[in-house]
């Protein structure tokens, strides 16, 4: 297995997963370094922003995640960790890079989706939820039939949360085309949107992602 670990960015506030070659193995990695105990500590406590050594765990979730792959939405079950922080005595949880708060879908799909959509004037909203003309189905974990399909209205709530976690707010350097948008509201939306899907792809955090950057 390939060892899990954290590396902190630039910044020193953040920390980024290394090793996997795809996200499944990633979330795998992760998982595993969990189950096994050897996940190191946080990089800093989200409520007071400081660093300590010496986070004590305070609780483990189990956590379902989607992932897209191919034409299929596979469901995987990992864990989130809560901690508690020494400094300031809140306890938080420690989001790995591929899962965001109250969001099942993974975040590098959530990008990789949106991607397809912006940055091609022709591809519609259901053309993203295709894979090869095949339409992108859920499996049935009990029956292992495939009676769901990811509708192409996932894909347009995508963008407004990739838009929400925009890390600032660019001007009008990312061209959106026409055929896009109606409304200046969501021209806004798909601007942040993208400038948070590039800014993702810069960072490479993930493997299957990482090298799309612009
Ligand atoms: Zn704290």
């Amino acid at each position: 297995m390939m060892p899990f670990y954290r590396t902190k960015v630039e910044s020193g506030k953040e920390s980024i997963v290394m090793g996997s070659e795809t996200i499944e193995a990633m979330i795998r990695d992760y998982t595993e370094a969990i189950e096994k105990g050897t996940l190191c500590m946080p990089t800093g406590c989200s409520s007071c922003h400081e660093e300590s050594d010496d986070y004590k765990l305070h609780e483990c979730r189990k956590r379902q995640l989607r992932v897209v792959i191919e034409d299929i939405v596979k469901v995987i079950i990992t864990f989130l960790l809560r901690w508690k922080c020494p400094l300031c005595q809140a306890t938080f949880t420690d989001y790995p890079p591929f899962i965001k708060p109250h969001k099942r879908f993974v975040l590098s799909d959530m990008c990789r989706f949106s991607q397809s959509y912006l940055e091609s004037d022709k591809v519609t909203y259901r053309d993203t939820v295709k894979h090869k003309s095949y339409d992108i189905g859920y499996i049935d974990p009990e029956s292992g039939l495939c009676e769901q399909f990811l509708s192409h209205s996932t894909i347009y709530r995508f963008m407004a949360y990739l838009a929400d976690i925009c890390p600032s707010l660019p001007g009008n350097v990312f061209a959106i085309s026409h055929s896009k948008y109606r409304t200046a509201t969501r021209r806004f939306i798909l601007v942040r949107a993208l400038a948070t899907i590039r800014n993702i792809a810069q960072k490479s955090i993930f493997p299957d992602f990482g090298t799309l950057a612009a």
